[in-house]
């Protein structure tokens, strides 16, 4: 589990938030086998999910990111609960591409240019919310940032990182998300800008040994900064045998059969654990609900 912390500064106009992803990321190394493209891909946008998570304001509720580009590593999805806790998917978790001209992965070449962020905010109300932005750049941090000022008009600025080993362990992997609240004047916007532009790439930080709370520190360089909590986050699946079976319930009578009689029993493998369930005849013919 990984430290996720939330900041403001004593004036209370910038917000922050910070998290250490390694361990998140390395799960879903295990779970998914991607190559290291597709771990830088999938653990930003892992990062950045739990990190929006915390921001949302029910216990109950949750946030889905998913970004469908034209890039080869297809779509990916992140789902954060609102204590931070993730789970991710991609489509194809093995996507070998060139280094880009910087000798770095080439997240938004994987990820591909031309395409939608899709953000499905669960607030247990009748419909979700749903916001979308097109793609900036596939490189994921861009493009959080693109939703957030745009989507939900809150200026912020997003900085996310993963650094693969060579035997496609994750060495560090984290991120920190700053927002500017309505009343935040000039002189700050303007220091923060600054401070922005001097902060070490993330992973450059958090390999030096950084936490989360240096990162926010340091990017809020000459505020007065006061955490208001931190947490542990990592990456958790809440799939069950429950779940499963109100998914085939739902499936239909017509379907259920057709499994029975072709299949002889149905395997629900879950997309983002890996976990299997197995259902024999008549565990399925026991979800077949009479009308
Ligand atoms: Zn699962």
């Amino acid at each position: 589990m990984g430290k996720l912390i939330r900041a403001i500064t004593g004036d209370g106009t910038i917000v922050a938030y910070a998290l250490d992803a390694t361990d998140m990321v390395q799960r879903a190394v295990d779970i998914h086998q991607t190559s290291a493209v597709v771990t830088a891909a999938l653990g930003r946008l892992l990062t950045a999910a739990s990190m929006m998570g915390v921001m949302l304001k029910g216990k109950d509720d949750s946030i889905t990111l998913r970004v469908k580009a034209d890039g080869p590593a297809g779509t990916l999805l992140a789902v954060s609960d609102s204590e931070g806790n993730t789970k991710g998917y991609v489509e194809n978790p093995v996507v070998e591409i060139p280094l880009n001209t910087a000798g770095k992965l080439d997240v938004g070449a994987a990820v591909g240019h031309h395409g939608t962020l899709q953000v499905l905010k669960d607030l247990n109300l009748k419909e979700p919310y749903v916001g979308h932005t097109p793609i900036v750049s596939g490189e994921i941090a861009e493009d959080i940032t693109q939703y957030l000022a745009t989507s939900e008009q809150v200026p912020s600025v997003c900085a996310l990182g993963v650094l693969v080993n060579p035997d496609l362990s994750v060495r560090v992997a984290g991120g920190f998300i700053i927002q500017l609240l309505p009343f935040a004047d000039e002189a700050a916007i303007e220091k923060l800008e600054q401070n922005i532009k001097h902060v070490p790439a993330v992973t450059t930080a958090m390999d030096a040994g950084q936490t989360p709370e240096d990162l926010v520190r340091q990017a809020l360089d000459g505020f007065s900064v006061e955490i208001l909590d931190e947490r542990t986050a990592g990456y958790v699946c809440d799939c069950s045998r429950e779940r499963v079976e109100n998914a085939l319930r739902s499936m239909g009578e017509t379907e259920l059969r057709a499994m029975i009689a072709e299949q002889g029993g149905a395997e629900v493998v879950c997309h983002f654990c890996g976990q299997k369930y197995q259902f024999n005849v008549p565990e399925l013919k026991g979800l077949i609900t009479p009308k």
